[in-house]
């Protein structure tokens, strides 16, 4: 409007008067002219916006930064948002009061790209404001993302402060400064690994103990097979590295046992920790193999029976077996000691672990032992656990299957009859049925077997074992 009138203005003049004074005042108006178009190019391009944000602003930068939750170790990238987008950035960045190299700070995005900004002279910052800016003119919402990186491998494992300062770019230089815990652990977990015993007899049970120094995620292999890991107790292990007191750390038992006929040779037992940082410490363990030789017994098959004994029925059965006992119930039913199934008056007529050639090239090993006994004499429970399988075997006969927990698992085979059903719980001494000779028997006794995760092991080494778990 202003303009307009000013130009309606001169043109009277020059109309009656004509000469220089005429020609002065056109130049004027177009200097008026032009200097109204520049600054409605300046309002139109947000640069106008710009200065008057830099003589006027009275909003202090903010600062967005993602909490820092749980130990952390090594490298740590901390995402910060300075708002507003491109007139702000980060001034300083300090642990624990001392200020980090600028090299690990903002190195990522454009909070950070205005470096001395805080320091620089007023021009400067506006024509930071103006040319360098990052982020759109005017995105008084938008922001400017950075990285903090922070080396905490530099810092002692524990709680640290991480404090940031954001300075706007405006002619008054806002800050703003908020702070941040979080807590460094570089150490990786002690783990100790014990062995029951050296040197482990082929077909014997052997027990490991497995303690780390600080709550950690731990898993175990023996040689190739993962090994599965049994929580015996938590024990109480001074403070945790986050401050947290005490701290629980779960002591484990592991079981270990190879099959009776294995070849010697070295187990290697190797357990690795996790921290809450993922700081890992392994342990290892060899474990010698002892080949145990195995005696042959002499086997006379009925003919009526023969059929039993080798090719598809054994091969089967024997499967079936290794499917019932392999499940790792991660609850142990049991405590203290596992007893004999009947009084230890009655005779063993065939070891464990005995080789037993038939005629057709058959080969197997006993998987438990025999203990002849009357018709009908009660069978009891070697300890408390659970009915997996009550039932008739074409070997085995009637036959019990006790899951103790733990992969631990105890079969009563031969019976005249069973006194229990699948899925019970049964307690220790509790009688799962009688005495009998059904299935491949020539005789009343009772086939006792324990088996560690499908595999039969010697039930006299399990009883002398099971004795040192409390
Ligand atoms: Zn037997």
């Amino acid at each position: 409007m202003i303009t307009r009138r000013r130009a309606a203005h001169t043109r009277r003049p020059r109309g009656r008067n004509g000469g220089a004074g005429a020609l002065a005042a056109a130049a004027a108006a177009a200097a008026v002219a032009a200097v109204a178009l520049m600054a409605a190019g300046l309002v139109a391009s947000g640069a106008g916006e710009a200065v008057v944000w830099w003589l006027f602003n009275a909003q202090p930068p903010a600062i967005t930064a993602q909490a820092l939750a749980g130990p952390r170790r090594g490298t740590l990238e901390v995402p910060v948002d300075v708002r507003p987008a491109g007139r702000a950035g980060l001034a300083t960045v300090q642990v624990d009061g001392a200020e980090i190299d600028r090299a690990h700070a903002a190195a990522a995005g454009g909070a950070g790209a205005a470096p001395t900004t805080h320091r620089a002279v007023w021009w400067a910052r506006l024509w930071y404001v103006l040319v360098r800016r990052d982020g759109p003119i005017g995105g008084e919402t938008e922001a400017s993302s950075a990285a903090v990186r922070i080396d905490t491998t530099a810092l002692a494992d524990g709680r640290h402060t991480l404090r940031l300062e954001a300075v706007d770019h405006s002619r008054r230089q806002h800050r703003t400064a908020v702070e941040l815990a979080f807590t460094t652990d570089n150490t990786p977990p002690q783990l100790t690994l014990e062995a029951s015993a050296p040197r482990v007899p082929a077909g014997r049970p052997a027990l490991l103990r497995l303690r780390a120094n600080e709550p950690a995620e731990i898993r175990a292999t023996a040689g190739e097979a993962a090994l599965p890991l049994l929580e015996e107790r938590q024990e109480a292990r001074g403070e945790g590295r986050d401050g947290s007191s005490p701290a629980y750390v779960p002591a484990y038992l592991a079981l270990v046992a190879v099959p009776v006929h294995t070849a010697g040779g070295e187990l290697l037992v190797a357990a690795s920790g996790r921290d809450a940082a993922g700081n890992v410490g392994e342990a290892k363990e060899g474990l010698a193999i002892e080949p145990v030789p195995a005696r042959r017994q002499a086997l006379i098959v009925p003919p009526a029976l023969a059929g039993l004994a080798t090719g598809p029925v054994a091969t089967a059965e024997a499967a079936q077996m290794t499917a019932l006992t392999s499940e790792v119930g991660p609850e142990r039913h049991w405590k203290g000691a596992f007893a004999l199934p009947l009084p230890a008056a009655y005779a063993r007529t065939t070891g464990f672990g005995e080789r037993r050639d038939y005629a057709d090239g058959y080969v197997a090993y006993h998987s438990g032992y025999d203990v002849a006994a009357p018709l009908g004499t009660p069978v009891l429970a070697a300890a408390d656990g659970r009915i997996v399988f009550a039932g008739a075997l074409q070997q085995r006969g009637n036959t019990a299957v006790v899951d103790h927990g733990w992969g631990v698992y105890t079969v009563y085979a031969h019976l005249a009859q069973i006194d229990a059903q699948a899925g019970q719980p049964v307690k220790q001494g509790q009688p799962l049925g009688l005495v009998g000779s059904t299935g491949l028997s020539t005789g009343p006794h009772l086939h006792w077997e324990v088996r560690l995760r499908g595999i039969p092991i010697d039930p006299d080494a399990w009883l002398a074992l099971s004795r040192s778990i409390q």
